[in-house]
């Protein structure tokens, strides 16, 4: 295709082609089989914005009991739930690179949801994948890397899944900004085009997607924006053809919230059920599908196939996660059928029922189950973890950290004991006086930084401040504790830093969706520097700090990179700590930290720069828009955060993948075992197993009328029809569209098997050479072949010169030097590149590949060929 142009792709495969998915298939299809056309609509079509309890619910078949499920955010935590857990964001999961606690993290998620009767969790996100710094969403997400992200995603998704709960991987695809996403909202009449080609395409953003659909993920999320000018809920190439054949999706797609534009094309692209159910406007009674399917169908114009398709996707989803047994998911009256126990709409015990309707129908809304687990399974100690492996250590001057709780020092002159002064300062380090959830899915920067904003959002059960926190760690009979949790430190009040010997000074940076807005902050941030003036109080902190001869510890909380050449040199800044989004237990899990409980192990999930502009020009957020479909090119292709750096040899502040911890690690004895000889394909595409076929006739159009007497909610979105006049029955069958050529690429979930077989296993040593016990973060590079040609078209293929492949987490002990052996199983699709013209992917045999194992991506002791 030529550059911003997506090509068709039809019909759209059908599900139950994978034989892990085989029974629930069956299961499916003899219960679709008994399905009427409204019935079979009611499933695909939520019931419109808050109508029921969740933020999305599908339309149930009672006859048949099966439920109304419930879908409701993700991927942080519950979202609009209460006695659930706050947990740390995305971003701070990736900087963990600790795959167990990734899974963990999805597990206790997937059992809070479970708990509280939520069937669909809409998470976990890789989409946006970070290409631009600023993007308002990234800190949904793990990291700017489509490996950190697909890992992450993966284990997150295995955790969500053995709780029974559908997991959603979001959004598919390129939904890298905010300004734009949506049509009308931002101004112009259409949303973004984000272009792309397909390399890109194949190498970076559907690469984590790829990852979650072989992790057997049971939906899809389509998103807000076009991509190369198509709706990406509407556009055949992304959803039958990347999505459904090659990567094999086995589950449902379905649209982000209003996100679908069209009715027939969306359903014939590989759309499979529209979110919340309301049209192209939020709870205006009208959908694009509902009634409207149920009329596409009988002309005709929607192939009944594609609908018992649509339908089929679900159901088996829901009996692939087992939703169908009754203990796990007890039928909860009165909204039926296994609803949730608790109501997005209010924190009252009794409610509305549909509070989107002008019914008046109330009932027990609210039954405020704790899902937070409890003793040693509570989920907060998880919480903890996760926020302390997550935070980052960037620098650690004079090894100041880990601090001592007693803070002893004596008085030389007069030989007597004296108390440490330690001094706190910045808003970032205090609690919201109003309280954590002050600000509507926390769209607001006020008190101490814990999440980001919008739907991605919880409601914080309690929030830990650092403040509250380290005061109690100190012991305070031999150090006192000043704090001044404010941005702006009046010279009348010098006295305060001058008289610490150390001082802590807190700064951050936030974002969010961009339906809400903060500060003149969009969803995007407008520039990546610390906000309400954090440079400003750090230089100051850090200069007046024991009038110059005092100790400064940074500390950030942020969404993403944040610039910090103001004050990163200055000569007070001996530590700096980067905690992400650490989520409710925020002020313990610093505190671990600073005070040498936990030994940090978090790597930076993203390249921060010394410049905004280092990050180059295709890093940059299309703030005004340029057409009446502003359109993003995504020109940079592969080389965005460390490896547009790498290509233009841009020194960053901090790389990919860096982060200190308070020992050192030594790495040797690096092995490269190949597991037989190169050659460039894969194999031949297997073929999967049938799927289900139906004999489904279009029934008699009267058959789909609202039943006599049926009382209509005001609003709520129904299947049927209210007449039949204008509906004809197809005469003959249509012209078939021409049917696209499967991928060589595809053939199981995730893609044709053969690109996940090992080529090479690669091993190495790592060693505690320090003297405390820590974990080391091992990550594994490769560079394909510098100068390789193309040997059929002699056309030179551009390599980024580096690229993450792996990464293993491995405790180790002090004392005497305790060491590992850490091992990587490097695939074919690992050593590989997307060939556009071949449509596969394909491994460079003429000349060596390199293989790094490094402690970042910049810092790498072990390097071999192959
Ligand atoms: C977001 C989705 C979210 C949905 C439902 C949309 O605004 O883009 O990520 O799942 O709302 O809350």
């Amino acid at each position: 295709p030529k550059d911003g142009q997506s090509p068709p792709w039809y019909p759209t495969p059908k599900g139950g082609t994978d034989k892990d998915w085989g029974k629930s298939y069956e299961k499916a299809a003899e219960l679709v089989k008994q399905m009427t056309l409204v019935e079979k609509v009611n499933v695909t079509t939520g019931t419109g914005w808050s109508m029921q309890m969740c933020v999305g619910n599908t339309g149930p078949v009672p006859r048949l009991k099966f439920p109304s499920l419930c879908l409701q955010d993700g991927p942080l935590g519950l979202r609009f739930a209460d006695n659930a857990t706050a947990f740390p964001a995305g971003v701070t999961v990736g900087a963990t690179w600790n795959k167990d606690l990734m899974y963990q993290h999805g597990q206790a998620h997937g059992k809070e949801a479970r708990l509280k009767g939520i069937h669909v969790l809409l998470g976990p996100c890789v989409g946006p994948l970070g290409r631009m710094p600023a993007g308002g969403r990234n800190w949904e997400g793990f990291g700017t890397d489509p490996v950190l992200q697909g890992i992450s995603a993966a284990q997150t998704i295995k955790g969500i899944q053995d709780e029974g709960v559908i997991a959603t991987i979001k959004h598919f695809i390129a939904n890298e900004q905010e300004h734009f996403r949506q049509a009308w909202r931002w101004g112009p009449p259409n949303a973004i085009s984000e272009n792309l080609d397909d390399r890109t395409l194949h190498e970076l953003y559907a690469w984590p997607f790829a990852d979650s659909v072989k992790a057997g993920v049971g939906s899809v999320m389509c998103s807000y924006n076009q991509v190369n000018n198509s709706y990406a809920c509407q556009n055949s190439k992304l959803m039958n053809g990347i999505l459904k054949d090659e990567l094999g999706f086995q589950g449902f797609v379905q649209s982000d919230w209003l996100g679908q534009r069209s009715g027939v094309a969306s359903a014939l692209a590989g759309l499979d059920v529209t979110m919340p159910g309301d049209g192209l406007k939020w709870a205006d009674g009208n959908s694009l599908w509902g009634p409207q399917l149920t009329k596409a169908v009988l002309n005709g114009s929607v192939p009944m196939e594609r609908l018992d398709d649509m339908v089929t996707r679900v159901v088996a989803a829901w009996y692939q996660l087992g939703q169908d047994d009754p203990e796990k998911w007890p039928l909860q009256p009165p909204y039926g059928d296994g609803g949730p126990n608790f109501s997005s709409w209010t924190n009252n015990k009794t409610g509305l029922l549909h509070p989107g309707s002008t019914d008046k129908s109330t009932g027990v809304v609210n039954k405020f189950v704790n899902v937070q687990g409890e003793g040693d399974n509570f989920h907060g100690t998880l919480a903890r973890r996760i926020a302390a492996e997550g935070t980052v250590l960037l620098k650690n001057e004079d090894n100041l950290l880990p601090l001592d709780r007693n803070g002893w020092r004596e008085d030389e002159k007069l030989g007597k004991e004296m108390k440490y002064r330690v001094g706190i300062f910045g808003d970032d380090a205090r609690a919201n006086q109003k309280g954590p959830n002050a600000c509507p899915d926390r769209a607001c920067n006020i008190g101490t930084l814990a999440s980001g904003w919008g739907s991605g959002a919880v409601e914080f059960p309690y929030l830990v401040t650092p403040l509250e926190a380290i005061r109690e760690a100190f012991n305070n009979e031999t150090v006192y504790v000043t704090d001044w949790p404010n941005n702006k430190l009046p010279s009348e009040q010098k006295e305060l830093v001058e008289d610490q010997d150390v001082c802590i000074v807190f700064a951050n940076a936030d974002a969010g969706e961009g339906y809400l807005a903060d500060n003149g902050i969009r969803g995007d941030r407008n520039d990546l520097n610390l906000q309400k003036g954090g440079d400003a109080l750090i230089q100051q902190v850090a200069k007046g700090c024991g009038k110059g001869k005092g100790k400064t510890i940074v500390i950030i909380h942020t969404v993403g990179p944040v610039i910090m050449e103001k004050f990163i040199s200055l000569a007070g800044v001996k530590a700096v700590l980067l905690a992400n989004l650490p989520g409710q237990e925020s002020g313990n899990a610093l505190v671990d930290v600073l005070f040498g409980d936990v030994n940090p192990s978090g790597h930076l999930p993203y390249t921060i720069g010394k410049s905004e502009d280092d990050y180059g020009p295709g890093s940059k957020v299309l703030y005004y828009p340029n057409g009446i479909v502003p359109q993003q090119n995504f020109s940079e292709g592969l080389y965005i955060d460390y490896r547009y750096f790498d290509k233009q040899n841009i020194t960053p502040r901090y790389e990919f993948g860096y982060g200190l911890s308070y020992t050192t690690f030594e790495l040797s004895d690096l092995m490269i075992t190949p597991h037989g000889k190169k050659f460039p394909l894969p194999d031949p595409r297997p073929s999967g197993i049938e799927p289900p076929t139906y004999s489904s006739e279009i029934p008699d159009p009267e058959t789909a009328l609202y039943p006599a007497g049926f009382r209509k909610l005001s609003k709520y979105i129904y299947p049927y029809i209210d007449s039949v006049k204008g509906i004809k029955k197809p005469e003959q069958a249509q012209t078939p569209v021409p049917k696209s050529p499967l991928s060589p690429a595809g053939g199981t979930q995730g893609g044709n098997p053969s690109l996940y077989t090992s080529m090479l296993t690669v091993s190495a040593s790592i060693t505690n050479t320090g003297s405390l016990t820590g974990d080391a973060v091992v990550q594994l590079y490769v560079s394909l072949s510098e100068n390789y040609k193309d040997p059929e078209t002699s056309e030179a293929v551009d390599f980024p010169v580096r690229v993450l492949r792996g990464f293993e987490k491995v405790h180790l002990n002090a004392g005497n030097g305790e060491r590992k052996t850490v091992e990587f199983e490097v695939t074919r699709r690992d050593l590989s590149y997307w060939d556009v013209r071949r449509q596969n992917w394909v491994l460079p045999t003429e000349g060596k590949i390199d293989i790094h194992v490094c402690f970042s991506s910049r810092n790498c002791p072990l390097s071999g060929k192959w």
